[in-house]
Parts: C-alpha cells; sequence; structure tokens
C-alpha cells in the first residue's frame, strides 16, 4: 500500500462509495477505498468534535486503547504524515520490553529492549489524528450527525444501490440527538458497514429478505472501570507503564496504568469472570487494594484523579460470520467491530481493523484486475472470505485465553485447547527468565509475528527446557 493519496489525483474506476462509521474501521476503510473511487462518503452518527475529546459513539475511548505496533506500522503506512502528527502533539513510544513493568501470570516479565513501540496516546487522540488525515483525501467526505437508517437495493433485490439516511439534530451536552423524520436517499456503487458492534446490518438484511450471518460469541464476563490521573513528573517512577495481567481462573483482576498526552495516567482496572471493578471511589480504591501487586495503588497514592471512574463491560468476542451466507448482498461489505469483536484486554481490536482495511484493499485491486469496467460482482464475497482470514489469529488467541475462565459463555476449551493452555504456560513461565522467548511472545502479542512462532521448534525448546537466566543485558 502506498502511502496518503495526494489531493486532486481522483482514480478512475467506479464511483461513489458510503462507508458507515467514522471510527478507526470507517476511517482505515475510506482511506482505501479513495484509492478506488471517485467519491468516499462516510456517515457518522456522531458529531465529531474538532479536539481530541470523547463522544458517545465510541464510548470505549475513555478506557485504555494500545494500538499494537503491527497496527501501528499499517496506520504510519496508510498515512505517513500521522507519526508526524502525533509526535507534534507530543506522543512518544514507549518500548513493550524495556520501559513496563508486567507481572505475568508466571511472575515478572524481565525489562529489556524488544523495540517494539508503543504509542503513549489517548485513543480520542489517534482517531483525531487520522480523522484529520482523512479529511486530506481527495474525494472524501465525512458527513457527521447523520445516521444511516437502512439499505436500499435494487428493483432484482440482489444488489445494493445506496443507504436511507437521517439528519440527527445536534444534541447538548449528554443528552440523546433526536432524529430529523424526513429519511434522505444516498445512492452508492458499494456501501461498507464499519459501524461497530452496535451495527444494524444483520437486522435490515432480515428485513430485506436476505439470510442472517450466524454468530459465535464466546464471553469472558469482563468489566473495566477507568479514571484519568495527573502524571507524576517523569522520572519520578522507574518504569512508565505497569501492568498487572489477569491469571485465570485464579487470579481475574488486572490493572494497567498508562501514559498519555497531557501528562496523564489513564488507570484502566479490569476483572475477568463476572468480578466486575466497581465505579465508584471507594471500590475503585477498594479493587485497587486487592491487586497481586501494590505497585499501582502506591503509584496513585497521592496522585490527582482528573476525571470521573467510567465503566465498560461490553466486552464479549463476537464474530459475525458473514463470509458463511449462502447469499449475500451484492455491494454490501462489513469489517471492524462490526463483523468481529474481541475481548479488549489482548488490544487486538484497532490492529484487526487496519489489517481488515489491507484486505479490503487487495480485494478492491483483485477486482479491478478482474473487471476492469468497474463492476462489483463478486467483491462482497471475496472480502468477507478475506476477512475471515484476518480474523481467524485474533480470535484464536482471545477466545483460547478467555475459556480458562470458569463462567466462560461459549463452547468449554476442548483437549486442544487444554494443550494450547499447557503449552502457553510453559512459553509464558520460561519467558519471566528468557529474554529471546519474551521478545518472540511479545511480537506474537503486538502481532508482528503469526502465534505459530511460539511453536517454532527452538522456541519450543526453550519454553520446555526452561533454561534459566539468558544472561541477556537489562535483566
Ligand atoms: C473497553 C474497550 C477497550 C478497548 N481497547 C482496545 C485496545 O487497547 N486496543 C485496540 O486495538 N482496540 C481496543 N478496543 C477495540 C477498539 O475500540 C475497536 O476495535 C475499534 O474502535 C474499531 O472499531 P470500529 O471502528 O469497527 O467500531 P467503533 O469504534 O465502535 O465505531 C463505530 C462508529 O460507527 C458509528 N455508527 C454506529 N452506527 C451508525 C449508524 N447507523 N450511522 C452512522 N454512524 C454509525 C458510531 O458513532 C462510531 O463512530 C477496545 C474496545 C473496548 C470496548
Amino acid at each position: 500500500m502506498g502511502g496518503a493519496r495526494r489531493a486532486g489525483a481522483a482514480p478512475s474506476g467506479s464511483s461513489h462509495a458510503v462507508v458507515i462509521g467514522a471510527s478507526m474501521a470507517g476511517l482505515l476503510a475510506a482511506r482505501v477505498l479513495a484509492d478506488h473511487f471517485r467519491r468516499v462518503t462516510v456517515v457518522e452518527r456522531d458529531r465529531l468534535p474538532d479536539q481530541a475529546a470523547p463522544r458517545k459513539g465510541v464510548p470505549q475511548s475513555r478506557h485504555i486503547h494500545v494500538l499494537l505496533v503491527a497496527g501501528r506500522t499499517i496506520l504510519q503506512d496508510l498515512f505517513p504524515a500521522l507519526g508526524g502528527e502525533l509526535e507534534d502533539a507530543g506522543v512518544r513510544p514507549i518500548d513493550a520490553g524495556q520501559d513496563f513493568e508486567w507481572l505475568t501470570p508466571a511472575g515478572w516479565s524481565p525489562r529489556f529492549q524488544a523495540d517494539l513501540g508503543v504509542l503513549t496516546c489517548s485513543r480520542d487522540l489517534l482517531d483525531q489524528a487520522v480523522r484529520r488525515q482523512v479529511e486530506t483525501l481527495a474525494g472524501v467526505e465525512i458527513l457527521q450527525e447523520t445516521e444511516v437508517t437502512g439499505l436500499l437495493l435494487d428493483a432484482a433485490r440482489t444488489t445494493l444501490t445506496g443507504v436511507e439516511v437521517r439528519r440527527r439534530a445536534a444534541a447538548a451536552d449528554g443528552e440523546a440527538g433526536h432524529a430529523d423524520p424526513e429519511a434522505k436517499r444516498l445512492a452508492a456503487d458499494l456501501v461498507v458497514d464499519a459501524a461497530g458492534r452496535t451495527s444494524k446490518t444483520p437486522t435490515w438484511l432480515e428485513q430485506l429478505g436476505f439470510p442472517v450471518p450466524e454468530e459465535t460469541v464466546v464471553s469472558a464476563s469482563l468489566g473495566y472501570a477507568s479514571r484519568l490521573y495527573r502524571r507524576p513528573a517523569a522520572g519520578a517512577q522507574p518504569w512508565d507503564c505497569v501492568y498487572l495481567q489477569a491469571a485465570p481462573p485464579h487470579r481475574t483482576r488486572a490493572a494497567v496504568i498508562f501514559p498519555i498526552e497531557g501528562e496523564r495516567w489513564i488507570v484502566t482496572l479490569g476483572g475477568g469472570g463476572g468480578d466486575y471493578p466497581p465505579t465508584d471511589e471507594a471500590g475503585f480504591e477498594a479493587f485497587m487494594h486487592s491487586l497481586a501487586s501494590p505497585i499501582v495503588h502506591e503509584a496513585l497514592s497521592g496522585a490527582e484523579p482528573l476525571s470521573p471512574i467510567y465503566g465498560y463491560r461490553a466486552t464479549e468476542n463476537r464474530w459475525r460470520h458473514y463470509e458463511r451466507l449462502s447469499r449475500l448482498s451484492e455491494g454490501l461489505l462489513v469489517l471492524g467491530d462490526a463483523a468481529c469483536t474481541f475481548n479488549p484486554v489482548y488490544g487486538q481490536g484497532m490492529t484487526t481493523a487496519a489489517r481488515g482495511a489491507l484486505a479490503l484493499a487487495e480485494c478492491l485491486r483483485e477486482q479491478r484486475r478482474r473487471r476492469p469496467d468497474g463492476d462489483l460482482t463478486g467483491l462482497a464475497r471475496r472480502f468477507q472470505r478475506s476477512l475471515a482470514k484476518v480474523n481467524e489469529a485474533p480470535w484464536l488467541m482471545a477466545t483460547s485465553e478467555d475459556v480458562r475462565y470458569r463462567t466462560v459463555e461459549g463452547t468449554p476449551p476442548g483437549r486442544i485447547t487444554r494443550w494450547m493452555h499447557w503449552y502457553l504456560d510453559r512459553v509464558t513461565a520460561a519467558s519471566t527468565h528468557d529474554i529471546a522467548l519474551r521478545r518472540v511472545l511479545l511480537q506474537v502479542l503486538h502481532m508482528t509475528r503469526p502465534p505459530s512462532a511460539l511453536f517454532r521448534p527452538g522456541n519450543a525448546r526453550r519454553a520446555l527446557l526452561r533454561k534459566r537466566p539468558t544472561g541477556a543485558p537489562g535483566v
């Protein structure tokens, strides 16, 4: 994928694509579509803030959002000016090995230079920076305060011809906006649903007489509670980030202190298996006190809170299997959380959305090779199958960990999963001493290497023989 398309370089080919939702998946899809469509309209229900600020449609931005290294690389490739923009806003990368104080289920991780740079910014800032990049693309328009309320079909009832939209009157802070009673039609050659986990496409398809995708749901009943704090002066702590990882089924509680712009910390407490962290002051404090290490509580004692405590519980893994549908509407694609959401604790959502955008780019190029006339027949099926492949590895990583919780909703772990738990426990234990193995584990967690890297003979030997220590510097 090349860099951002310069203004004025309108591509030939199909004419108008509509994207539902201007969050991460929708913005990245718009970037890719801009290379193939003369016009791209991103329709967003919310009013988009001028500043890096939370908004109703992305309530998860109140909680920690780590962009994995693989996702960072894709974003940088799609938007070459993004890194500079974030840097100007004060964002610096920290190293996933050296700068993290990380309690794994098997003990503290060694600190070492892993060469995996993690951006220290809020989700709101990242969204704003990506949005600004998209706004510079020729032919792309973001239609704010406009809700997509339905899909439109051609007379043969096989192909989408656009969407039905309603303007939403601006809402006062904290109040719901109200929709314009008059719906309008927005014609499109392609509609991309990136409306997130509350996507209405299954309902709309049913109303139009199309089959509805099957869903696979695996829920670890995880809850988050998050709060912003003023960050003490640099160097006050011998780390940049703390992560106390849960160790299900016995240790259900987790916590992160993560630096973000504006000299702030975002602190997220997590509890799996229904052990939800409270959102009242006393409960939040008590939960913090109960963690596997006092490091979080100690770091925050005396720190100034800068926000209320926000809770979040819609964290299940949910895969809507569009790739399995016997009949798909031509001209409709579904990606991002609208197609597949993951337990957020593994931080895979934005990176998987980015990989989905790359899959879309590849499918569009292939479509153009097959149909230079701009006909989009067959694109929907090919894309949903290609996206399913993208979703496979993160799905496996998230769900196979989540089934460790005794209360998990979904299929109980089979023999292969139990064997994987046994093996990964050995990897984790060995990687508290073995830097080479820890590096591979971090690369897998940051999606720069596939999970199969952990099973390569050399790494399996390190995991199973548990040599200690490796004597590399920095341990
Ligand atoms: C608590 C939590 C923490 C997370 N932490 C991480 C993390 O650390 N790292 C990571 O990579 N990912 C994380 N994720 C996942 C990440 O937030 C999502 O994967 C990411 O936002 C991509 O989602 P999306 O763009 O598909 O949908 P969303 O972000 O949900 O956005 C959907 C957009 O569509 C709009 N919309 C919805 N319906 C309509 C409509 N009918 N018409 C017009 N607009 C509409 C909404 O207003 C919104 O803007 C986390 C998720 C949660 C819940």
